[in-house]
């Protein structure tokens, strides 16, 4: 059965300090839905964010990780040393890592590799730029941006990765999918899954929509029955409008 999944990706925010003060409002907060919680800190801050959080059911995730095990990659940080500090979790494909530091396809089908050859589940995102969409080609950019970086992996893979919708128009500009336009991608997603690995591996992923999610929205988008729950921006900086934003499930 696919899960439920509120995952807050802080991005470049917050110090030690604010690590650990947004992690104790979020402590203070009750989960009163029936989503998995997930945050993901900045790199400096995982293994403090990991200790604070070791008994507590939310999971400290990363953003990003290079595809090689070690080596001459100055200001990288590897699956290994992620792992070493607690994480299981690693988000790819963000379109901010595509879109100002390069990553293509080609090198998240690496990092994907990398990181369930670690045993690291993966959150993997995705989504196309405004042109796309007013030009009516969502569609074929999001199935090439799937199939590029996942459609080499065997189906048993499957289980170790969550798919994160996010058209590159709704993130971080206040500016939503509609609920139908979030449901009508997530479906096709599934078709897409479903053609080549067959209905089981396409009913039992967990496809998150992400772009400017907000408590105000967060209830209608997460109703739609091919939404399995949010990426979270913005709102995930602040411990009152995430819980709104995980409760609404
Ligand atoms: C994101 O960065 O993944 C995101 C969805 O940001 P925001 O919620 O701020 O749009």
């Amino acid at each position: 059965m696919r899960k439920n999944i509120v995952a807050g990706n802080w991005k470049m925010n917050n110090d030690l300090a604010q690590t650990q003060d947004l992690i104790t409002d979020l402590e203070n907060k009750k989960n009163t839905g029936n989503a998995e919680v997930m945050i993901a800190p900045a790199f400096t801050n995982l293994f403090s964010a990991f200790n604070a959080l070791k008994d507590s059911p939310i999971e400290v995730v990363a953003q990003n990780m290079h595809f090689a095990s070690n080596g001459a990659y100055t200001g990288e940080v590897s699956a290994a040393m992620l792992k070493s500090v607690g994480v299981k979790t690693v988000i790819l494909g963000h379109s901010e890592r595509r879109a100002y530091f390069g990553e293509t396809d080609q090198v998240l089908a690496q990092k994907v590799d990398a990181a369930l050859a670690a045993d690291l589940r993966v959150v993997f995102c995705f989504g196309e730029e405004l042109a796309d969409r007013k030009s009516g080609n969502e569609e074929s950019v999001v199935s090439s941006q799937i199939k590029n970086a996942l459609f080499h992996l065997d189906a048993s893979a499957f289980k170790n990765i969550v798919l994160a919708y996010e058209p590159v128009w709704a993130i971080g500009t206040g500016e939503t999918a509609s609920p139908e336009q979030a449901q009508d991608m997530h479906k096709f997603i599934r078709r897409t899954l479903n053609s080549t690995y067959g209905d089981n591996i396409a009913e039992s992923m967990s496809i998150l929509y992400g772009g400017s999610v907000k408590p105000a929205n967060a209830k209608e988008i997460f109703s739609k029955p091919d939404v399995d729950g949010g990426l979270i921006g913005g709102a995930a900086l602040n411990a009152n409008d995430f819980y709104a934003i995980v409760n609404a499930f």
